[in-house]
């Protein structure tokens, strides 16, 4: 992201390459009447000064299109617009051989629009650009300025350039647009990848390592008096039980179930993960001990009447939960072996029980 400073050294850039640019326009046009291309008091010479003060005024006020004026792209269709058919008027209004020079700059013009617009802005700025011409050329013709053979030729010379251009623009605008769709798929892998590193791959609840990232940030925003948490250190009761009974699949979808269990009994503020084997950690934000414990009991409740195995409804599932309250500034690692002291405790205390640390 742009910072605000450099939004701003991006504006003052911008303002002065267009002061830049107008200088150099008005220095070339100088150099055509001191060179006597041009007539100073001719209307020609009138309408390129013109030319040069309305594109000024278009570059620096008419590109105000969108909010942020000069901090988007550098090169807008206007701005394209304006200049090609500028500088083909600059052309036409000089005579040859520097005219054939000048009409030179406009090709270059839509090569530089194709890296900055898409292929169908580029492509209005090329008819744009040739219209000009053939209008500016059709009118120095009406009024016999020019003879018609030679600017015929001179016209087909331009148009096959121009075209061979508008072809060469048209696979930089592809391949512009190719590497966009390939930019894009693969922010669109990264973001899958960087969820997919966060997830326990079996029950699509946070892994370990994410919820130590999470309680590190939760432990930040308690030290500094936001708001704080409790966990419930949650370890399902004889389950290498269902395993050996029912087998490991089963087991899996146990571990699934319950999982999908923990995840609706808490609020969308809180995050569960699977952290081991068969544990489970809620960490409940802005939650006291108390309302941890109600979680828990709920999730002991709901766990017991689970259906563990179809046609197995003598088998019931329980589960062992350590509560503690996150103590402004002790380690995440303290917390945490706090909940699990709790939780041993209730194992020890004959399971499917909650049991609130110290
Ligand atoms: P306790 O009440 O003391 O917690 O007993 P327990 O049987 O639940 O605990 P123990 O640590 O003895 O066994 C845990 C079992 O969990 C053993 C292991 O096979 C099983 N387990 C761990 N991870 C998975 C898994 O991903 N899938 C399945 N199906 N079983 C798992
Ligand atoms: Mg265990
Ligand atoms: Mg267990």
């Amino acid at each position: 992201m742009l910072s605000v400073s450099g939004a701003v050294n991006q504006r003052y850039g911008r303002i002065a390459v267009i002061m830049f640019g107008a200088a150099a326009y008005g220095l070339f046009c100088l150099g055509l009447v001191r060179y006597g291309y041009l007539q100073a008091t001719t209307p020609a010479f009138s309408l390129l000064i013109g030319i040069w003060l309305a594109g000024l005024f278009v570059l620096l006020l008419a590109d105000g299109s969108r909010p942020g004026r000069f901090a988007a792209s550098s090169l807008t269709m206007t701005k394209a617009v304006w200049c090609n058919v500028g500088v083909v008027i600059t052309a036409l209004l000089v005579p040859h051989p520097v005219r054939l020079l000048i009409l030179v700059a406009p090709l270059f013009g839509i090569l530089y629009t194709a890296l900055h617009l898409d292929r169908r802005q580029m492509l209005f700025v090329s008819l744009v650009t040739w219209l000009t011409y053939l209008a500016g050329n059709g009118l120095l013709i009406r009024y016999g300025y020019t003879d018609l053979a030679f600017e015929a030729l001179i016209a087909s010379a331009f148009t096959v350039m121009l075209a061979s251009m508008v072809y060469m623009a048209g696979e930089v605008t592809a391949l512009r647009s190719a590497f966009e769709r390939r930019r894009l798929r693969l922010n669109g892998a990264m973001e899958q990848l960087a969820e997919l590193a966060m997830r326990d791959e079996l029950t699509g609840l946070y892994n370990r390592r994410h919820i130590m990232e999470v309680l590190k940030g939760q432990k930040a925003l308690a030290d500094r008096g936001h708001v704080g948490f409790t966990l419930c250190y949650c370890d399902l009761d004889h389950f290498k039980q269902v395993n050996d009974r029912f087998g490991h699949p089963c087991g899996d979808q146990v571990l699934h179930d319950f999982a999908d269990l923990a995840a609706r009994v808490v609020r969308s503020v809180d995050f569960v993960a699977r952290i081991g084997g068969e544990e489970f950690l809620l960490v409940l934000v802005g939650a006291d001990a108390e309302t941890a414990s109600n979680v828990a009991e709920r999730l002991g409740e709901q766990t017991r009447q689970m259906c563990v195995v179809p046609g197995e409804e003598d088998f019931r599932l329980t589960v062992s939960i350590g509560i503690a309250t996150f103590k402004v500034g002790e380690r995440v690692e303290d917390v945490i072996q706090r909940a699990d002291q709790a939780l041993y405790r209730a194992k020890s205390e004959g399971r499917d029980e909650i049991i609130i640390g110290a």
